[in-house]
């Protein structure tokens, strides 16, 4: 029987989360089919029962409804409760389950795929939007020395740091940062429209490696930045993409086991523009 799989979103044309979720049914042999489904405004509850009422096995969200689905469903994962933000709902029984894998994708990818170490690392996060939530409690999992959080609008930053309330994180401005971290996150949307957050240069040094979630086929904005002040230990967002959602696909399919990301990854880096 062919599994329903969805993304809802709105916009959510540009989603790439079908192909993916194709490669991994096939990879893992199991017949299923992912859409695209647009949210009409205010809409979200109406969406999903729909597609749930219609047999739909599970969902991810995307922007601007992992809000709304922590509202919708019955229980939620410790991170997904820290973000206050859900992008995989599942089937428990009766119950709807909602995960946030971002965090794991973020570090999965860091960890796995580039072999950068988090444990001991003094970090820095700009950005306070509904993707830094999902990263920070998952970054904190790895046992980081520090974690700062800069972000242009300082309250929203340090509305993060209060609610996770864990003694390693803090909300910083740019005249308080310090000097070289070493690792770099960026993950605002700044890089979306070619821009570079306001930051200090002396943040980055030699040894500093930087990530961007946003990704693209060149350098990202962000990232040439950092190049350009020395370091070349640069990665963008396209494995957090695909390890966020291998991290969906074992919540829905346990069963499916490990699956080898690097040739997707690899493939989908090829055809970037
Ligand atoms: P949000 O809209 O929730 O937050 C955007 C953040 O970026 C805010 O903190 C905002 O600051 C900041 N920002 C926007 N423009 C600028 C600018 N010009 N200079 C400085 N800061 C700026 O977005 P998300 O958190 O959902 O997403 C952030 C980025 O991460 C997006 O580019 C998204 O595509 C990417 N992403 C990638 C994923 C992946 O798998 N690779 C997964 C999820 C997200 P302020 O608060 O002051 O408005």
């Amino acid at each position: 029987m062919t599994t329903r799989l969805a993304v809802f979103g709105n916009p959510v044309q540009h989603s790439r989360s079908p192909e993916i979720h194709q490669w991994f049914g096939e990879t893992a042999g199991i017949d299923l089919v992912y859409d695209k489904i647009l949210i009409p405004g205010g809409l979200f509850e109406e969406t999903a029962r729909a597609f749930l009422d219609a047999g739909g096995h599970g969902f991810n969200i995307t922007v601007p409804g992992k809000g709304d689905a922590f509202n919708f469903v019955d229980e939620v994962s410790s991170e997904a409760a820290l973000a206050e933000a859900v992008n995989t709902v599942s089937r428990q029984g009766d119950a709807l389950r909602g995960d946030n894998t971002d965090g794991q994708g973020i570090v999965t990818d860091m960890t796995q795929n580039l072999g950068w170490k988090i444990a001991g690392a003094r970090v820095l996060v700009l950005g306070a939007g509904g993707a830094v939530r999902g990263v920070i409690p998952a970054l904190l999992r790895h046992q980081p020395q520090s974690v700062h959080i800069l972000n242009r609008t300082k309250v929203k930053a340090t509305a993060i740091a209060q609610s996770m309330a864990d003694g390693k994180l803090s909300a910083v401005s740019a005249d308080e940062i310090g000097a070289e971290y070493d690792i770099v996150i960026n993950g605002t949307s700044a890089g979306l429209t070619s821009e570079l957050p306001v930051l200090p240069e002396k943040v980055i040094g030699r040894h500093t490696c930087t990530y961007d979630m946003v990704y693209g086929g060149s350098d990202t904005t962000f990232n040439l930045w950092a190049k350009h002040l020395g370091t070349d230990a640069c990665a963008d967002g396209l494995g957090m993409l695909v390890e966020q959602a291998a991290a969906a696909f074992r919540i829905w399919f346990p069963e499916a086991g490990h699956i080898d990301t690097a040739p997707l990854i690899q493939h989908m880096r090829s055809t970037l523009v």
